[in-house]
């Protein structure tokens, strides 16, 4: 990445969207604005931001259809929803069609800017490595070990595809339904329960605590995240 950071805020709440320029250009990002989603579709091909931060509920097109456009096009900007308290639904409907992160309303600045951080280290080259060090954790993948605290632990195949869906994408939001999919197959979807079981089961193994896991976190009614700082 040359330069600094380019965000563009797609929001059409006036006093928001002044907050948002305000605190990110303080902290070193260049920021372009968009009220509608014509207007972010024109400036995501005209300026090629970095991060879109993109609110759901848009005066002349719903935010969840601008996703699936701008995935559609091939694009791959990294896109942060800002969503409504309630708006669970569009959130992980966005998140299916191909959002990367969300924060819900009213988030603070503080928030805001660790998720960019995050949404912009995906931008890095992919490491060469094969094992990943998490601190008390450390997972090889090429040969499908995990280790605790320097003891090797054992995990099934299917606990083996959930924590490799989510190390793979480290601080990432995935859905119930990506991981669904990706673990268990095109056909699933909707089973959450399954993952409630097997996730339990991998927190009991890799967790110091597993009741306030640090590694396997819970995004109620979305998702899982796997914490990798
Ligand atoms: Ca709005």
């Amino acid at each position: 990445m040359n330069g600094r950071p380019r965000i563009l805020t797609v929001e059409d709440e006036p006093q928001l969207r002044h907050t948002l320029r305000l605190t990110l250009s303080r902290h070193g990002f260049d920021v372009e604005e968009a009220v509608t989603g014509t207007e972010a579709l024109a400036a995501l091909f005209r300026w090629h931001p970095d991060v879109i931060l993109l609110d759901l509920g848009l005066p002349d097109l719903d935010g969840v259809e601008l996703v699936r456009q701008i995935r559609a096009s091939g694009n791959a900007t990294r896109i942060v929803i800002l969503s409504a308290r309630g708006g669970e639904r569009e959130k992980v409907l966005a998140l299916d069609l191909g959002a990367d992160d969300y924060l819900t309303k009213p988030f603070s600045m503080d928030e805001l800017l660790a998720r960019l951080r995050v949404a912009l280290r995906h931008l890095g080259p992919p490491t060469a490595s094969n094992v990943h060090d998490f601190g008390e954790l450390q997972i090889d993948f090429l040969h499908r070990q995990v280790h605790v605290r320097g003891q090797a632990v054992k995990l099934s195949p299917t606990e083996w595809e959930i924590l490799k869906a989510l190390v793979s994408e480290p601080n990432r939001v995935l859905t119930h339904k990506t991981l669904l999919r990706q673990v268990w197959g095109p056909a699933y979807g909707e089973e959450e329960h399954y993952l409630h079981v097997y996730v339990a089961n991998l927190r009991k193994k890799i967790e110091a605590d597993p009741r306030n896991p640090h590694y396997l976190l819970t995004e109620p009614g979305v998702g899982y995240r796997f914490r990798a700082d």
